[in-house]
């Protein structure tokens, strides 16, 4: 991984002076913009997205409660937290600033530590809410997707291929006797099997756009958007071989591992046909089905069921 990248802080304020001041006690940790006026100052937010906004109070034209009631109405700066800094030392100026919903408020004039300490505080709750959303829609034995972030991908995608127009396939992966060979190697093996099998389903997925998640137990699902029938048999195909040749060690010797793959491609066509999110599963998984009923290390296409 390379180095985190430095958060970025908005200032809004009308006096330069404070903005001079604020830019210098955090521009040696993170990136740092600013504004004179609560308009602009708005359209930076909504422009750069920055990680936290250190907002003034009394400003000529637009106050900063004014700036934040509009920044909490927008949806891409809504969830911004916002640091009022202030020379209104009123609790009810406080009250009404943490009601509006600032994250926190810093009174004027300043203690440069006070600033560096409030501001790490509103950077440390984002870093915990980044670390809770990644593990929220990852799988945390194979480290791919989970079944929580394919649902969302898959309304997505499905919404997308709609207005588009454009194929959309779905693959649906299941370990072959996989029972099996926990009940030989283990189940500590079956997990390090499972892993292996993970990167051997991802290695052939080229496209920033194809996405592969677990689906559960020895089950994954992978989806193709823009991929046409034959395009999405070519990749299973990969998936089936790349698995295959995939050697697993286990205890000093290579052991092997194969899985089966239903495909099922949505071809939205005009007028709009009935198909659902539910039957373009199920379609994948009654192709998995064949494929298992086949003989296993297979691949299968709904169509040709
Ligand atoms: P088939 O070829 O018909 O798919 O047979 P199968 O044995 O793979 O399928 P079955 O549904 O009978 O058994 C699935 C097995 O997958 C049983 C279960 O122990 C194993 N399994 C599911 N999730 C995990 C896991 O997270 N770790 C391990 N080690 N095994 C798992
Ligand atoms: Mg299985
Ligand atoms: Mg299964």
């Amino acid at each position: 991984m390379g180095e985190k990248r430095k958060r970025g802080i908005l200032i809004i304020d009308d006096e330069k002076s404070n903005i001079v001041m604020l830019s210098h006690i955090l521009s040696p940790d993170y990136t740092v913009y600013a504004s004179k006026s609560g308009k602009n100052g708005i359209a930076l937010a909504k422009n750069n997205l920055p990680d936290l906004i250190l907002l003034d109070i009394l400003m000529p034209e637009m106050d900063g409660y004014e700036v934040l009631s509009a920044l909490k109405a927008s949806k891409e700066t809504k969830e911004i937290p916002v640091i009022f800094v202030t020379g209104l030392s009123d609790s009810g100026d406080e009250q009404k600033g943490l009601a509006l919903g600032a994250a926190d408020y810093i009174a004027k004039p300043f203690s440069p530590a006070i600033v560096k300490l409030r501001v790490l505080n509103q950077i440390k709750i984002l870093n915990l809410i980044d670390e809770i959303r990644v593990l929220s829609v990852t799988d945390q034995m194979t480290g791919i997707a989970n079944r929580r972030a394919f649902d969302e991908r898959l309304r997505l995608e499905w919404d997308r291929a709609k207005r588009d127009k454009s194929p959309l396939t779905i693959l649906m992966i299941d370990i072959d006797d996989f029972k099996a060979y926990n009940d030989l190697h283990g189940h500590l093996q079956g997990d390090t099997a499972m892993r292996a099998v993970t990167q051997a389903i991802c290695a052939p997925l080229n496209r920033s756009t194809d996405f592969a998640a677990r689906w559960g137990g020895e089950e994954f699902a992978v989806l193709l958007p823009s991929t046409s029938p034959s395009g999405a048999l070519t990749v299973a195909e990969s998936i089936r071989k790349s698995a295959e040749g995939t050697p697993i060690p286990c205890s000093g010797k290579d052991t092997c591992i194969t899985v089966s793959v239903g495909i099922n491609t949505y071809t939205p066509v005009l007028p709009a046909t009935k198909s659902n999110i539910h039957n373009f599963i199920l379609k994948a998984d009654q192709a998995l089905y064949t494929a298992k009923s086949m003989g296993k290390n297979k691949v299968c296409s709904y169509e040709d069921i």
